[in-house]
């Protein structure tokens, strides 16, 4: 029997997608005492009263609401946009496959403008479709001419991130307005709203087209719940409720959500200082020649290596128990993305890219 054979072909040749190593895992190799600034999750944790919800809550041998109520209830406060608008899933990484489930027949093209989010490429070729790569500029705008040359008959979704990762930057309204009249269907993917300030879901019930997704991985430090939403459009909501897995948001996602909802000053007020420590960050990180930080509006910093090697550089900060990302793609030739922590981190970590220097890289 030949298992390969019945595979099918165009996912024998599929890059997964690269994920980072879970911080039990490097404390068990390491032993303590890491400082993790790879995965852009929340320095400070998830609202502290999550605890005590969880080890009270009593129905965990129920399944949860696949109609999301109490969710999708709180969740039109927290937005202000209709109950029929949203919906959660199992991360947002869930929303953007099942978004594409549901537009990509096979052959179909997705537009993505790199640098920027690993799971577009990845679920795109998941689902059969193809991927359009239209590369953003020098500063990491969209190529929106390139965008417009690129649209075919097959194209059926252009995905944008605001803020960017990994290069922290915001799209505009006119931007988004040009794109979604196109007719294409646009994603624009929000997971780093909350510390940039600024959203367009506002525009989703004006636009048949338009889908706007957020997550609480990060503002909320739920990334380990996987729970995210889509703000949609009604329609469109109304085919994802058909074909979303019944049971795709877990009972302990519910409830954190609830209770991080109801203790939004404490979770605003985190990400007021990740905003503070991400603005000092900065600066520490220009103050040395060799860097070059890129202005950002999401909790994390993108730095060019202007002298040195990145992937040196993340390898000598690794063996200090200091864990960032590096690129070493043909857009990010030698670059650096930092995750900001604690005001302690930042000492650290300046403190570790001095030593560095010194010892020559
Ligand atoms: C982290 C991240 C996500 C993933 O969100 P989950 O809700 O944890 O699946 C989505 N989009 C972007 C751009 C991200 O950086």
């Amino acid at each position: 029997m030949n298992v390969k054979k019945l595979i099918r072909p165009e996912l024998e040749t599929l890059v997964s997608y690269t994920p980072i190593e879970p911080i039990d895992v490097l404390d068990q190799r390491i032993g303590g005492g890491i400082i993790k600034l790879d995965g852009n999750e929340n320095p400070y944790g998830c609202s502290p009263k999550i605890y005590q919800a969880l080890a009270n809550y009593p129905y965990y041998h129920t399944y949860p609401d696949p109609e999301q109520r109490k969710l999708r209830q709180a969740l039109e406060q927290y937005t202000g946009l209709k109950y029929e608008n949203i919906i959660c899933g199992s991360g947002s990484d869930e929303l953007i496959d099942l978004v594409l489930r549901l537009f990509l027949q096979p052959g179909d093209e997705a537009i993505n403008c790199s640098p920027t989010f690993g799971m577009y490429p990845f679920s795109t070729r998941i689902c059969g479709g193809n991927l359009v790569d239209v590369p953003r500029d020098k500063d990491f705008a969209i190529d929106m001419d390139g965008v417009k040359k690129a649209l075919s008959e097959k194209t059926k979704v252009i995905f944008i991130t605001s803020p960017n990762n990994p290069t922290g930057n915001l799209i505009t309204e006119q931007e988004i307005i040009e794109l979604v009249n196109t007719g294409r269907i646009v994603v624009l993917d929000e997971a780093y709203f909350e510390f940039g300030g600024v959203t367009m879901a506002n525009l989703v019930p004006n636009y048949p087209n338009l889908i706007v997704l957020r997550t609480f991985s990060k503002w909320a430090g739920l990334a380990g719940l996987r729970i995210g939403y889509g703000i949609f459009p009604v329609e469109i909501a109304n085919y994802l409720m058909r074909i979303k897995q019944p049971y795709n948001v877990s009972v302990a996602a519910q409830v954190a959500v609830l209770v991080s909802l109801a203790d939004i000053e404490y979770l605003h007020s985190n990400v007021k200082k990740i905003v503070v420590e991400r603005e000092r960050l900065f600066g520490r990180l220009k103050n040395l020649e060799w860097l070059k930080p890129y202005p950002s509006r999401a909790n994390f910093v993108l730095c060019s290596v202007v002298e040195g090697r990145a992937k040196e550089i993340w390898h000598q900060l690794q063996k200090k128990n200091i864990f960032i990302r590096y690129f070493d793609s043909l857009q990010l030739r030698n670059y650096l993305r930092v995750s900001v922590g604690k005001h302690e981190d930042t000492e650290t970590l300046i403190r570790a890219l001095s030593e560095i220097e010194s010892g020559g890289i």
